[in-house]
């Protein structure tokens, strides 16, 4: 599929950058960077389980998930996890540790950076359902309902075998990997002209 400059309109050519191949366009400094998306997932530990909602939504109707989603341009990865917690499951939560990092490496949408976090919920917060989630319960860790995202269940699995903080994975296994999961992104393309690493 042919995309085009930002900037001017042009049809973008593939060109070598840093030894990937890269669109760009001819005319100005517009590359077509291939950035991963990036999402918050939270583990709320409550009455010795953790909350999930059922999803109202696709991808995954009817399935469960912690809640979560990405990371506003503008916003610190810790704030939109509590941002979720308010949208999803609608109660306020504190994040108490960074449960770890990982990667879902996706072929037909930008891969993701998933970053999980462990909460409890503020006092007095009773979760119920926000307007992407048809029900909220707390479930116990050894009787989990089928879950929405592979990688919601690697990161229940890696408080489950450690209870304590995650070890940065590089990737998730394969076998739990690209969950058809998020939807793809309406803004994938990025104009950034210059770019430090
Ligand atoms: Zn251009």
């Amino acid at each position: 599929m042919a995309h085009y400059c930002v900037l001017c309109g042009t049809e973008l050519e593939s060109r070598i950058i840093e030894g990937r191949e890269m669109e760009g366009c001819p005319n100005d400094d517009f590359i077509l960077w291939r950035d991963p998306k990036v999402a918050s997932a939270v583990v709320v530990e409550a009455d010795g389980g953790v909350v999930l909602g059922r999803r109202a939504i696709e991808p995954g109707y009817g399935l469960w998930c912690l809640p979560g989603g990405f990371v506003n341009d503008d916003e610190h990865p810790a704030d939109a996890a509590i941002r979720e917690c308010l949208e999803e499951i609608s109660a306020a939560v504190e994040l108490t540790s960074l449960l770890g990092v990982y990667h879902v490496p996706k072929q037909d949408a930008p891969s993701m950076i998933g970053i999980a976090y462990r909460a409890r919920l503020a006092d007095g917060a009773e979760p119920k359902a926000g307007s992407e989630m048809l029900e909220v319960r707390v479930f116990p860790l050894d009787s989990l309902p089928p879950l929405a995202f592979p990688s919601h269940r690697y990161v229940i699995d890696q408080l489950l075998t450690s209870r304590a903080p995650l070890a940065v994975a590089s990737h998730l296994p394969a076998a739990t990997a690209a969950p058809s999961g998020m939807p793809p992104s309406p803004a994938q393309a990025q104009s950034r002209p210059r770019r430090t690493r």
